[in-house]
């Protein structure tokens, strides 16, 4: 299938980015396509897009023969994304709206999908911890792809003791694999952002028997909000926490940044029961 370059599309339907939208658009097809292989093969699935903007990532999605449902908030972009479904006739489906404040299940019914995004870094963070809270497990998506700053990218995938470890890693790691898939150079974009950018792939994996999320989150955002104490001391407004910490044989000096993923689990699990 031939398509105009997107250079074009968006000089025809005026699109010059907004900085207020945090719209940084791809051009690159073959970078496109690249991030469209990273969930494995598309062909025939449900795939959410959100901000899809002139449709660069969307029309490697379609190519790959995803079925894509694409929220975007900017109106302007509506006509270049309409031309690209007739071009690919019912595969893709464009909402527009915030898509922080449509809810998934309203689009997709029962079925499983994946999502692939490149959003503006506050948006997708929101909606990253969205997607992996709650107490419902395996979610509903099958595999996160994600385009985050790297510095954000990599405190998804940080490992303890690293100074990039915190609640997002735990977060996203917890009861999910996540996966630093790709860096991409800030001069892919246009216009170029000042940091470089990495695209995140996260995967649902068991959820650890016993534990509540809620719980989970409480302890590590206790810990993590005062993560210079020792953790008998950024602990202590969570009942029963410290007692746990010693039935655990886990140190009270510690600090919340020397904890493994598995042993914020532990803790949560002991205040689960
Ligand atoms: N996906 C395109 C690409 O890769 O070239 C555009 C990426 S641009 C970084 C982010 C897009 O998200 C913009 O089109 C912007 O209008 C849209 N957007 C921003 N906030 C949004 C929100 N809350 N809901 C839906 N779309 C949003």
């Amino acid at each position: 299938m031939s398509l105009p370059p997107l250079r074009e599309v968006i000089a025809r339907h005026g699109l010059s980015a907004s900085k207020a939208l945090g719209q940084n658009f791809l051009f690159d097809e073959q970078l496109l396509d690249r991030i469209a292989g990273i969930p494995g093969d598309l062909q025939g699935r449900a795939v959410l897009e959100v901000g899809p903007g002139p449709g660069g990532l969307t029309r490697a999605l379609l190519r790959a023969g995803a079925r894509v449902t694409a929220i975007e908030m900017d109106r302007r972009c509506l006509p270049a994304l309409a031309e690209l479904g007739d071009a690919f006739p019912g595969q893709l489906t464009v909402i527009e709206g915030d898509a922080l404040k449509i809810p998934p299940a309203e689009l997709f019914g029962d079925e499983p999908y994946d999502v692939v995004a490149n959003l503006p870094y506050n948006v997708g963070t929101a909606l990253f911890v969205g997607w992996l809270s709650g107490e419902s497990w395996p979610p509903q998506w099958r595999s996160l792809t994600l385009m985050f700053q790297l510095e954000v990218a990599e405190r998804i995938v940080a490992k303890e003791a690293s100074g990039a470890y915190g609640r997002l890693a735990v977060l996203a790691q917890w009861r999910s694999e996540a996966k630093l898939a790709m860096k991409v150079h800030r001069s892919a974009f246009t216009p170029p952002p000042k940091v470089m950018s990495a695209i995140v792939h996260v995967t649902p994996a068991a959820m650890p028997e016993g534990v509540s999320a809620r719980v989970l989150e409480r302890v590590t955002e206790a810990a993590f909000g005062q993560r210079r104490k020792m953790l008998r001391q950024s602990l202590k407004g969570v009942p029963g926490a410290v007692e746990a910490l010693e039935e655990l044989g886990i140190d009270p000096q510690r600090r919340a940044e020397t904890l493994s993923v598995g042993e914020f689990v532990s803790i949560a699990r002991a205040l689960t029961r």
